[in-house]
């Protein structure tokens, strides 16, 4: 799940990292009793989670005088169609460079890896495109608890060592909240010290609990009902809702809808021994992506019986055009009951996404 800016930060601040002063606000007018304890320059920044949020008109400067119109004015905003419900206000810092610094998870060697630009501020994925020696990368192994001198001066070069201990700092938050990203961009120098101008963090959903998340915020209605059935589920943007058990036999499905050159609405694993109930709540949650209009249901019955499939299908009672593979554990009944009420059930997984796609078309 991705922080709030504001949130990240206060993080960091726990961490000893330095951030700007500043102060949440929810309506333009609140900014006039921080301006005292922010100073006379002020940077307001719009808290909604999409990228290059500056470029796209999301933080604006202002000072005592016009800090409560430039306020009005950023709520008025959508932001990449996001609308400003919060403000974060700070005080402007005497940026004299940014630098860019974040730590990821490095899915090659399954270790986190440290970035870092002498560049700041900018989109990173341009510069680093553009030059592929403006971004030096570190690999740290999660085993130890900082980031050795030696990788700490590759991955610094010429910059500021004084930048060192909050890239370390940095590096415990990472470690410290099961983060899959945690960045800086722009990691600032002023004449009273270096501080983080801006903050992501990304903590890793399967640490939620741990972390004493409660709500993933990031998660549709649907996802949120999908990991309450305990289901593996994906939104994808084509029409072709997709059901299957087993992630193999699920991604097979997917894999042939994109071979037929389909597209498909998600990815549902509804894990093995699958009843009833369990199907219909699955075919329930695939339909009601408006954009689905047919559901290719691919199920191997072993523990999972076909005539438990059948019935969860029917109850189900869907819009969209159900078609149906199954084999294995009481086929011959499961097929028995689909036909009685009029469902396809095709022998094959190849004949039934093709079926599918003739509906989807
Ligand atoms: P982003 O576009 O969402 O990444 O927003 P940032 O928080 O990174 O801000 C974008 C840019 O605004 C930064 O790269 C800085 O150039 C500028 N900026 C942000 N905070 C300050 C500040 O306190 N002082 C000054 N002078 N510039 C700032
Ligand atoms: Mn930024």
């Amino acid at each position: 799940m991705k922080l709030l800016e504001y949130e990240a930060k206060r993080v960091f601040a726990e961490y000893g990292i330095p951030v700007p002063k500043g102060a949440v606000i929810r309506a333009p007018e609140e900014v006039a009793a921080h301006m005292e304890d922010l100073g006379d320059g002020v940077v307001l920044k719009a808290q909604v989670d999409v990228g290059g949020r500056g470029k796209a008109g999301g933080v604006l400067m202002a000072d005592k005088a016009t800090a409560v119109a430039t306020a009005r004015e950023l709520f008025s905003r959508e932001i990449k169609g996001v609308p400003v419900r919060e403000v974060l206000a700070e005080e402007r810092l005497p940026i004299e460079h940014e630098y860019y610094v974040s730590i990821a998870v490095d899915r090659s060697s399954k270790q986190p890896v440290v970035l870092f630009a002498d560049a700041g501020g900018v989109e990173i994925e341009k510069m680093a495109a553009e030059d592929e020696s403006a971004v030096r990368r570190v690999v740290v192994s999660p085993l130890l608890s900082d980031i050795p001198p030696f990788l700490m001066r590759e991955l610094l070069g010429d910059a500021p060592k004084e930048l060192a201990p909050v890239i370390n700092s940095l590096y415990h938050v990472f470690q410290g909240k099961d983060a899959m990203l945690a960045e800086i961009n722009p990691l600032v120098t002023t004449a009273r010290g270096v501080y983080a101008a801006d903050a992501k963090l990304i903590v890793d959903d399967n640490a939620l609990a741990r972390q004493g998340i409660t709500v993933n915020r990031d998660l549709s209605e649907r996802e949120r009902e999908a990991e309450k059935h305990g289901f593996s589920y994906v939104e994808l943007d084509g029409t072709i809702g997709v059901i299957g058990n087993g992630a193999g036999l699920t991604m097979s499905t997917l894999d042939l809808i994109e071979f037929y050159n389909g597209r498909a609405a998600n990815f549902l694993d509804v894990g093995g021994g699958a009843d009833q109930e369990r199907v219909m709540y699955a075919v329930r949650l695939v339909a009601s992506m408006p954009k689905v209009k047919v559901i290719v249901v691919n199920l191997l019955g072993g523990i999972t019986r076909c005539d438990e499939v059948a019935k969860g299908i029917i109850a189900a009672g869907v819009e969209p055009t159900v078609i149906v593979r199954m084999a294995g554990t009481n086929e011959e009944e499961g097929r028995r009951l689909l036909a009685e009420c009029g469902y396809r059930m095709l022998e094959s997984m190849d004949a039934a996404v093709r079926a599918a796609m003739e509906v989807a078309e």
